[in-house]
């Protein structure tokens, strides 16, 4: 297996950038999933890492090879599109054997690697039987199957999930994921799920307008986003934010709203005067009547476990998230407290985290 480091990669088409300064590494055995909406470049980045559009600047690195410039057929990486992408006319032994027959490897040895791959996916009983008349499920592995029988450096799915139903989908994720623990292929997965990327990466690469926003482990982006899109799009619901206009001096700070002061996360420079916004994720504010920062309920989604609770404040709408025992009647009155150690901090006009150098950090991986 191999690592795939990405420099200064730019993608045009005509006046339009599709990619822009786009540099990360994937380590060795490392799963990244490209995430972000439609049209953000997810596609373009990972179809020229497959050698299938070639940049129009910026460099790819395969094991430290400059591979930039190589045809895909010289990358050796396996770009698996959609799983369902089967040879209706052959049986499963033959659609996973195919692409080593088309390589010309021996017959004894297509024959071992097929088997081998087939228990490795769990589906040595059906090597035999026809993919016409398979569950989804197990179309979906033989088509990984014969992704993986060829041994390739790294794989790269697009969206490989994306024409399944949601139980399914579900099922398919943990599956990759177990896959992708037993083999440790490098492998970069194209989604615009948050879902899916956070179950199954080991790091993440936001991305919006062509741009990384953020590169980092799970937990990274959700815990400390470094702007205020990469907040917004992750979490569900997503992070709240409580916006202000001041200025803020190095070290600690804080800010008052209906009179409650507020500590804000440590700046490590002064900020001048701006409107900045305060982020606050919905599990970390609690109900407390005590508190003098109140609002009104707007309205409550119950979940089973716990419930979304929207409260109208002065300071804008605020969804929090907690336990579903209590009821809530609309229109009530209710205090809010906020978790100041959970808190993150925006400048508005850039979007960026100012709480430290986070939001140039964490740009490149
Ligand atoms: P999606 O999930 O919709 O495919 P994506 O994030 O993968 O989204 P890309 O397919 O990489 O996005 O496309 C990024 C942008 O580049 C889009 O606005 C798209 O229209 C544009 N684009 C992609 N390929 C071409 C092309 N060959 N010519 C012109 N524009 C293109």
């Amino acid at each position: 297996m191999a690592e795939i480091r990405v420099k200064n990669l730019r993608k045009d088409f005509g006046e339009f950038v599709a990619v822009q300064d786009s540099s990360f590494t994937v380590a060795d055995g490392e799963f990244l999933a490209l995430l972000g909406p439609s049209g953000c470049g997810k596609t373009t980045t990972l179809r020229m890492i497959a050698g299938l559009e070639l940049p129009t600047s910026g460099q790819i690195f395969l094991d430290g090879e400059d591979v930039s410039f190589n045809r895909a057929s010289a990358r050796d990486i396996a770009f698996v599109f959609q799983l369902f992408a089967l040879y209706p006319h052959m049986n499963v032994r033959k659609n996973i054997g195919f692409p080593l027959l088309s390589q010309g490897v021996p017959k004894a040895e297509i024959k071992a690697r097929v088997e081998e791959t087939a228990k490795l996916l769990q589906i040595g009983h059906i090597l035999d039987k026809s993919v016409s008349g398979l569950a989804g499920g197990d179309r979906q592995r033989v088509a990984l199957g014969r992704a993986i029988v060829r041994r390739p450096k790294c794989f790269l799915m697009d969206e490989p999930l994306g024409t399944l139903d949601a139980e399914f989908r579900e099922v398919m994720v943990h599956e990759l994921r177990e896959l992708h623990n037993r083999i440790h292929a490098t492998t970069v997965y194209v989604t615009h799920d948050q879902h899916e990327a956070m179950a199954m990466a080991d790091k993440i690469a936001v991305m919006n307008h062509g741009i990384i926003e953020q590169f980092g482990t799970p937990q990274e982006i959700y815990n400390r986003p470094a702007s205020m899109y990469v907040a917004d799009f992750i979490g569900s619901p997503p992070m709240n934010f409580l916006k202000f206009t001041a200025g803020v001096q190095k070290g600690a700070g804080s800010v008052s709203f209906d009179g409650v002061e507020i500590a804000l996360p440590e700046v490590h420079q002064d900020l001048a005067p701006g409107e900045l916004a305060l982020g606050v994720r919905p599990e970390h504010i609690r109900f407390n009547d005590s508190s003098a920062l109140r609002g009104s309920v707007y309205g409550a989604e119950y979940l089973g476990t716990n419930q979304i609770v929207a409260v109208e404040t002065g300071k804008g709408l605020l969804k929090a998230r907690v336990s579903a025992d209590r009821t809530f009647r609309i229109g009530e009155t209710v205090g809010l407290e906020l978790n100041s150690e959970k808190l993150s901090l925006f400048e508005c006009a850039s979007g960026r985290a100012v709480q430290s150098s986070l939001y140039t950090e964490a740009r490149h991986g």
